[in-house]
This record gives C-alpha cells, sequence and structure tokens, in this order.
C-alpha cells in the first residue's frame, strides 16, 4: 500500500511527502479509507505505531471543506494529557500546513484569554484536555452540538486517570449522527463499553 492508494487529497500528499514517509505503517493503511468513508473506527495501537497521522491526516481532508462558526467547533480530539494534546496539535500544523484549518488547542495549566479569542473566532479542529473542556463547557463559553467528528485518544490512559464520566458527558452533548473514532493499546472491559454506547458499526483495527 502506498499513501496514494488510500484516497488522501493531492496536497496532503504533498505534506506527507515532505515529512519524509515513503509508506504508510499499517494502522494508517487500514484506517485512513473508512475514515475518509465517514466510517467509525476503533484502533487497537500502541503509541509509535504511527496512529497519530492515521487520524490526523484523514481528519485535515474531512475538515477542508465546510464553514467555521463562532463557539461551535467542527470537530474535537480528546487526549488525557496536556503533552499528547499538544504533540497532536503539532502533527496537525505539520501536515495541514497546505490548508486553512484553524486548529486550537484547550488545556489546563495555560490562561484562558487565548483559548476563548479562538473559539470565538471559529475552529475547526478542537484539541482538548477533558477537564478544561469540561470547565469552558460549563461556564457556556463552548458548544458541542456542531461537533461532526470526535475522537477519543488513548481512551486506556483516560481510564486510568478517572477521564470516563466527563467524556460520557462530552459524548452525550455531541450530535448524535457524527463520526467517532477511539484509539487504546488496550481494551478493558470499561473502554469496550464506551465504545459500545458511543460508536456506531465500528470497524476494529488492531495493529
Ligand atoms: P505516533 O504513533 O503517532 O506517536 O507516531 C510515531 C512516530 O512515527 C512519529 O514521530 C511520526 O512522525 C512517525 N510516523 C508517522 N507515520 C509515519 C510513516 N508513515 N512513516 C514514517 N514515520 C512515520
Amino acid at each position: 500500500t502506498t499513501f496514494a492508494d488510500l484516497g488522501l487529497s493531492p496536497e496532503l500528499l504533498k505534506a506527507v511527502e515532505e515529512a519524509g514517509y515513503t509508506e504508510p505503517t499499517p494502522i494508517q493503511a487500514e484506517a485512513i479509507p473508512p475514515v475518509l468513508m465517514m466510517k467509525d473506527i476503533i484502533g487497537i495501537a500502541q503509541t509509535g505505531t504511527g496512529k497519530t497521522a492515521s487520524f490526523v491526516l484523514p481528519m485535515i481532508d474531512i475538515m477542508a471543506s465546510g464553514r467555521r462558526r463562532a463557539l461551535m467547533p467542527r470537530s474535537l480530539i480528546l487526549e488525557p494529557t496536556r503533552e499528547l494534546a499538544a504533540q497532536v496539535a503539532e502533527n496537525f500544523e505539520k501536515y495541514g500546513k497546505n490548508h486553512d484549518l484553524k486548529m486550537a488547542l484547550l488545556i489546563g495549566g495555560v490562561q484562558m484569554g487565548e483559548q476563548l479569542k479562538a473559539l470565538n473566532e471559529g475552529v475547526d479542529v478542537l484539541i482538548a484536555t477533558p477537564g478544561r473542556l469540561m470547565d469552558l463547557f460549563e461556564r457556556g463559553k463552548i458548544m458541542l452540538n456542531g461537533c461532526e467528528l470526535l475522537v477519543i485518544d488513548e481512551a486506556d490512559r483516560m481510564l486510568d486517570m478517572g477521564f470516563i464520566p466527563d467524556i460520557e458527558f462530552i459524548c452525550s452533548k455531541l450530535p448524535e449522527n457524527r463520526q467517532t473514532m477511539l484509539f487504546s493499546a488496550t481494551m478493558p472491559p470499561p473502554i469496550a463499553k464506551l465504545a459500545k454506547t458511543f460508536l456506531t458499526n465500528p470497524k476494529r483495527i488492531e495493529v
């Protein structure tokens, strides 16, 4: 399989080439085509397998069309820690440099001013930790009903950190007819239950 076989746009293939990648990793080869076809997926993959690009690349193409609206992010990536959220943001900047997409990072430990300003201007891709997102939601600073795509990354670490109730709450505020991707290195019962509740006919990919 080559990147060109996966259905990504020419702009994205260029960014991938510039990143120096010659071929997709197994999770990328298996995940990108169904994600581009708007299907839900469960990716059972460790860090280091290239899983970040397996959702970031198709998201860039999916988000390339459509309009931004104030306070209503169009897609959401949940990460368990600030560090992981920042890494995913770096991936977006690297792969998305040929696209006109607005990304915002909602993490704790930093001033809210910039984050609120970004939300007001409209965001295509919001990368957040559950705590800060819940905080802003409860203050009425963000709406989740325009969010058509959700990624729950590192779900097993979310479980270890006690974030599952927050994730359930957040999922309940998103539109039901959204696309959802869940990534986890392992599938303990609470994660399997989360997937069963919030994903629709997911394709299961194990690498
Ligand atoms: P991840 O599993 O998402 O944390 O990615 C692990 C590392 O693999 C990152 O440093 C990526 O830049 C790199 N990477 C991702 N996809 C590819 C690829 N197709 N070819 C070579 N390296 C890649």
